[in-house]
């Protein structure tokens, strides 16, 4: 995303009478742009990170950790250089949800050299200096997924109270302040309050708590008939969240449309391997992940859609929430997977194939467009279809999935491109840089081994679900492809599992429940294991010896977390939480905890601590600033590219 534009935002009724507006040209502007871009080939593999990032502020004195509101100003000192030099910056800035969070990325995408992989670390920790340099003593930059106490009282610094019954609050939360949402571009609070009108009343996120000794039930604020649920109330306990996300560009839409669908059932794997996020609103709970919480944090269904009602105002039952895991693929493998019906209007759909959208792009997109949209800009009301895509935009980029499948924007050299969503946010940039790296060389082995990983829909919404429970990692199975060569697969079903191919139900023999371990390292006459697939492939590059290094230790890091030698940044979070002196059994996570917890994740991040449950003897790798020269020569000559 580009820096924001800024406008005025239209109020909710005039936004809700425009809904259709924005459907119908939305559409509109997706089938000429598919026409215009849809033979695009050719484009080489570049791909980018982005983290998101708190500003945590300590209270020494008081032993109190807050979030600092000052990422509007933050981001006018980190923008400066981009602003004097749009191409030459190191790292681009952007805003977030919250008024205390930031995202970076790198200044320009990363290329297909293997070396490129020796960079990540290095800009990533780049990235935090740049920061750290801006802040103050007592405040640090922490790329922690959720803040532990958000939503707890005096949480926010300086402290502001929520003011539930203001009218013109946005978010009227009991517990999230609208100061603490970011201030400096109107769609954010749009958003927010938008969302609550159009479901009709406060968004609801409930989430078990983590029932100890002396856990008092009903847990303060819980509803009546879910005493042991921590509620939230507000998007800011959600999109307050930060995690790790990476795009990547195809060589051509067939290409994306491929990795999208390879990519969809590794959504949960990930999630759960990068949970982070065990305490919210001060309290312990039953989940290790940011995910239904966001889900439900944007949740903006109606009762009637919900099927809590008859349908009368609204048109479908609507299954999840806009901010959730996809619900079809897109390639033609992946749509003998489709076994969850499609919520769509038979309408748009039909548009979208008198267009010449293809069967599957035209349902994934008429999919989307049962959405309305959720904030609208009076300056971007009137468009001209042929050219311009906001309206598009405005739905696509208000449907938060696990993937994100990305037409180029318009006018520009970029191409079709995949965002994957899933992964939480790590306390160390080694930690990050691994699981980016391993994301990265996971799209090369897929395209270049024609790997399949596809599963049913379904069991991937299943898995979803485990990944955020309490150390999924360790103590979950996950639905998981055996048969992962896709040239291969139908001749398995036919010959070895004496099963037709015949539909999803042809496939049944193809996939079983795995551990994490065993989906990462390797399961005897099974599966040979996504790092062991990533290593055969590496035999084959030409890699110099630092990058290789640092592959090496990204990989080693993620087989010790995936097998459980490691813990996961959830389960040390519970772990430190549990042996807390401080800690009454009651789940409940007070300021001194959190305190000192923060202390010592900043400690972590600046290497002065070294933890082995999560990472190990520390951090060996090589990584480094630049590509080695030999190569830089290289490519001025040639331009070539040797990742795929
Ligand atoms: N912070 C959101 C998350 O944790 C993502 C927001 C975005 O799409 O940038 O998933
Ligand atoms: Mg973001």
């Amino acid at each position: 995303m580009g820096l924001l534009s800024e406008g005025s935002p239209l109020s909710w009724e005039e936004t809700k009478k425009l809904a259709e507006h924005v459907r119908e040209h939305g559409i509109n502007q997706f089938i000429n742009l598919y026409h215009r871009l849809k033979d695009r080939q050719g484009d080489i593999l570049k791909w980018g990170d982005e983290v998101e990032y708190i500003i945590v502020k300590f209270d020494d004195e008081n032993r109190v950790a807050r979030v600092s509101l000052k990422a509007q100003d933050l981001l006018a000192k980190l923008n400066e250089k981009e602003i004097a030099d749009p191409h030459g910056v190191k790292s681009l800035w952007r805003p977030e949800y919250g008024a205390y969070m930031i995202e970076g990325t790198p200044g320009k995408p990363f290329g297909g050299l293997m070396a490129n992989l020796n960079l990540v670390e290095a800009n990533m920790r780049y990235r935090r200096q740049e920061v750290t340099q801006l802040l103050d003593k007592d405040e640090c930059v922490m790329s922690i997924t959720n803040f532990p106490r958000l939503g707890a009282p005096e949480f926010t610094y300086p402290i502001y109270y929520p003011k539930p019954d203001d009218p013109k609050s946005a978010a009227k939360s009991l517990y999230f302040p609208d100061e603490a949402i970011f201030p400096g571009h109107p769609r954010f609070k749009t958003l927010t309050r938008n969302i609550r009108q159009r479901r009709g009343e406060k968004v609801a996120i409930k989430l078990k708590v983590f029932n100890d000794e002396n856990t008092k039930i009903p847990v303060l604020g819980a509803p009546k008939n879910e005493p042991d649920v921590v509620l939230l109330d507000a998007m800011g306990f959600g999109m307050g969240c930060c995690c790790l996300q990476l795009t990547f560009q195809a060589c051509n839409i067939t290409e994306a449309r491929t990795l999208y669908d390879q990519l969809a059932p590794l959504c949960p794997i990930m999630l759960a391997l990068t949970a982070a996020s065990p305490i919210y609103r001060g309290y312990l709970t039953e989940s290790d992940c940011r995910w239904n919480v966001i889900s439900s944090s944007v949740d903006c269904r109606t009762e009637e859609e919900r099927g809590l009602k008859p349908l009368r105002e609204n048109k479908f039952r609507i299954a999840k929430s806009r901010y959730d895991s996809i619900d079809s693929y897109l390639s033609t493998e992946g749509g003998k997977y489709n076994d969850v019906p499609l919520t769509y209007d038979e309408k748009v759909y039909k548009r979208l194939r008198d267009g010449g959208i293809d069967d599957l792009l035209a349902q994934h997109v008429a999919h989307l467009f049962i959405r309305d949209t959720v904030s609208l800009f009076s300056e971007k009301v009137h468009q001209n279809d042929e050219e311009d895509t906001d309206h598009f935009e405005n739905i696509q980029s208000t449907n938060w999935q696990t993937m994100r499948f990305k037409p180029p924007p318009p006018n520009s050299s970029i191409g079709w491109r995949v965002e994957f969503r899933p992964c939480e946010a790590q306390i160390s940039d080694f930690e990050n840089a691994a699981f980016v790296c391993f994301v990265v060389l996971l799209t090369r082995v897929i395209l270049s081994y024609q790997l399949n990983f596809l599963i049913p829909i379904s069991k991937v919404d299943e898995n979803m679900q485990t990944a955020q429970k309490r150390d999924a990692c360790r103590k979950e199975k996950f639905w998981f492809r055996k048969a992962h060569h896709r040239a291969r697969a139908p001749e398995l079903n036919g010959t070895v599992n004496g099963t037709k191919e015949n539909g999803v139900n042809g496939y049944d023999e193809n996939y079983e429940l795995m551990t994490i371990g065993e989906i990462f390292n390797g399961k005897p006459n099974t599966f040979p294991g996504l790092v062991p697939l990533i290593r055969s492939y590496l035999q084959s590059m030409e890699v110099d010896t630092d990058t290789h290094c640092t592959i090496e230790q990204y990989l080693r890091f993620i087989q010790k977390r995936a097998s459980g030698e490691f813990v996961t940044t959830a389960t040390w979070i519970r772990t430190k939480v549990l042996q807390h002196p401080d800690y009454k059994k009651d789940s409940i996570v007070s300021d001194s905890i959190n305190y000192d917890l923060l202390k010592k994740i900043q400690e972590i991040q600046e290497g002065t601590l070294i933890e082995p449950a999560l990472i190990g003897q520390g951090n060996r790798s090589k990584t480094k600033d630049f590509l080695p020269p030999a190569l830089q020569k290289h490519l001025a000559l040639n331009g070539c590219c040797v990742g795929k």
